[in-house]
Parts: C-alpha cells; sequence; structure tokens
C-alpha cells in the first residue's frame, strides 16, 4: 500500500472511531430484578432505557435479568455474578451488617447503595370467599409464603417468627415465584399471597382482575414492635380504588425498594448510570406508575443503610442533592 493510500485509510478509520463516540473500554452491566409481573423487573428496565440511551457518552450498555428477588440480588451483587440489584431496604440492612438470613455469609463490606426507588407495602391477598380479613386469619388456610430468594418470603418469615407461627401453622404453604401466585389464587390451589412489592404492580392487577379478590390489612401488636424496633420498617397503606374490588385504603407495613451494587464496580460507571437516571428525571417517573411519587432528595437517602458508592455520592454532590 502506498504512503499516501495507507494514511488516508488510518484517516478514515480515526474518523470512524470518534464519529462512533468509541471508547476506550466498553461495559456492559446486569442489573439483578424480580418476577416479570413485579415492579422491579420493569424498574430495572427504565434504568437500562435511559443508560443504554447515552451507551454513546459513556461506553455502558445495561441489561435487566429477572432473578428471584432482593435476596438472591444482594448475594449475587456480592459474589459478582451481578452488577446491580434491586433490593428490599430491610435485605440491604441485613447483607451489609450480615444479620438475619445474612448471617451466614457475614457482612459484605463491599456493598454499596446507589440510590432508592418506589415504597413496597407489604401485601396480602386473599380470595374474596376465603373468609380472610386479617393477616392472622391466614393461619389454617393454603398460602404462598414466597420463593425462597426473594425479599418478600424473608419478610414473611420475619413477621411469622414475630408472631410465633411456623410452617404448621398454616393448611398447605406453597413456596411459588411472584409471577406465578396471581394465577394459583385465581385457580384456587391457594387462598392467598404475599408479596412485599409496589403499586400498582401487574401481579396485583392480575389477581384483582382475574377472579374475587381482597387486600387484606396486615396491623398488630407484632407489626407495631417490628416498625418500632427496626429502622428499614414504616407503616404503609396501599390506597384505595387502585385495584378493582379495593375500594378503601388497606393499612399495612412496609420497607423501601433500593438499588445496590459493590464497590469493585468502577466510579465511572456508577456515575453513568446514576446521571443517566437523575438528568432524565421526569422521562424515569414516567416509565412506571409506582416511579410517579419518587422524590429526588429523598432517593438520595432513604433505605439507604449500605454507604453510599463513591460514584453516586459524586454525581449527587455534583447537582447539590442532598
Ligand atoms: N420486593 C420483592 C422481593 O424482593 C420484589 C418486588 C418486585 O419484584 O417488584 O422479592
Amino acid at each position: 500500500m502506498s504512503k499516501s493510500v495507507m494514511s488516508t485509510a488510518c484517516a478514515a478509520a480515526i474518523l470512524l472511531v470518534s464519529s462512533l463516540g468509541v471508547h476506550a473500554q466498553e461495559t456492559t452491566i446486569r442489573i439483578g430484578t424480580g418476577g416479570k409481573t413485579g415492579v422491579y423487573f420493569p424498574t430495572g428496565g427504565a434504568i437500562c432505557r435511559l443508560v443504554n440511551r447515552s451507551t454513546a457518552d459513556h461506553g455502558i450498555t445495561c441489561t435487566v435479568e429477572s432473578t428471584g428477588g432482593s435476596v438472591y440480588n444482594l448475594k449475587a451483587v456480592r459474589d459478582g455474578t451481578l452488577d446491580f440489584g434491586i433490593a428490599q431496604s430491610d435485605w440491604q440492612f441485613h447483607s451489609y451488617n450480615g444479620s438475619s438470613r445474612f448471617e451466614e455469609d457475614g457482612k459484605d463490606e463491599s456493598l454499596r447503595a446507589v440510590f432508592s426507588v418506589h415504597p413496597e407495602p407489604f401485601t396480602v391477598v386473599a380470595r374474596a370467599d376465603a373468609g380472610i380479613k386479617s393477616f392472622d386469619d391466614l393461619k389454617g388456610k393454603r398460602v404462598n409464603i414466597g420463593n425462597p430468594g426473594s425479599g418478600s418470603r424473608g419478610t414473611m418469615d420475619v413477621l411469622m417468627a414475630a408472631k410465633g407461627w411456623t410452617l404448621a401453622d398454616f393448611e398447605l404453604a406453597t413456596e411459588l415465584k411472584s409471577s406465578d401466585q396471581a394465577r394459583a389464587v385465581c385457580e384456587g390451589k391457594i387462598d392467598a399471597m404475599v408479596f412485599t412489592v409496589g403499586h400498582p404492580s401487574g401481579s396485583i392487577k392480575e389477581a384483582t382482575t382475574e377472579c374475587e379478590t381482597v387486600l387484606v390489612e396486615v396491623a398488630g401488636a407484632e407489626v407495631d414492635a417490628l416498625i418500632a424496633d427496626n429502622p428499614y420498617y414504616r407503616t404503609a397503606t396501599i390506597p384505595g380504588g387502585m385495584y378493582n374490588g379495593n375500594a378503601n385504603e388497606t393499612k399495612t407495613f412496609g420497607v423501601g425498594a433500593t438499588l445496590v451494587t459493590s464497590s469493585k464496580v468502577s466510579d465511572e460507571t456508577v456515575y453513568a448510570l446514576v446521571k443517566s437516571v437523575f438528568d432524565n428525571m421526569k422521562r424515569f417517573k414516567r416509565l412506571h406508575p409506582a416511579l410517579g411519587i419518587l422524590k429526588e432528595e429523598e432517593m438520595v437517602k432513604d433505605g439507604l443503610s449500605a454507604p453510599l458508592h463513591d460514584g453516586a455520592a459524586r454525581f449527587f454532590s455534583e447537582m447539590n442533592i442532598n
């Protein structure tokens, strides 16, 4: 090749590279979410959509994985199988502190908080014909207590322990994953399901439109004590009129959904993800109805017990959000 042909080829290559915005480092990140009819899965999808709109600027491609839920995600972020995960605030606390479900694994000192998202009331849905008016009426019934690995199941176990219940207190305790439980309720295979989830959610919509169901109140002395003793629990209500056949609000307790990562994920990657979401907050809030109520000043602190990742902290301080 002559010198001039070669330099033309080089110049063309350089031009191509700069016009494509190609980066020294192309990174693919994976966010662990939950079942497809929950709110984690579409929330992860919304985050990735915003990240992927500006891949040309930062070189990051974002993908979402449907998983078993919070506890699975925290373990996967800990061992590096996932870069990010959505997790309930109670399980973020326990993973960081090595308590409860995470006692055997020990503290995850590499766990980092990124931001919080929507509130998640502990939600109990029962068949209207099952005679279940309050949480205590679940005794002796057929109940889906949730799949191992879900945050819902973990929180159900905590509540059962607070009440002194064991699995023997149910006629049947199933471990269906969140996306299968509404169908099981409506097919009459179980009387009730529990799901710690944002509202509105596809799963609760399914359970309240495919058959006659009621949302069940979760209150009383044990619930009050859980809220009083633990920073990550709060009272919660599911608004009336949100779901078919449930005109009145339902009292319960709840946690918050949070996005977590590991200190091993680079500052640049976390900064780019946070910037993609916060620079497009209006759009983010429109991507799922459960996200519509988010407030930036709450997202940077509520329900976050692990330290903020440095990349997130840098963005928040540059934007003066705290
Ligand atoms: N909070 C649930 C869990 O951790 C998941 C909720 C959802 O999928 O939106 O298992």
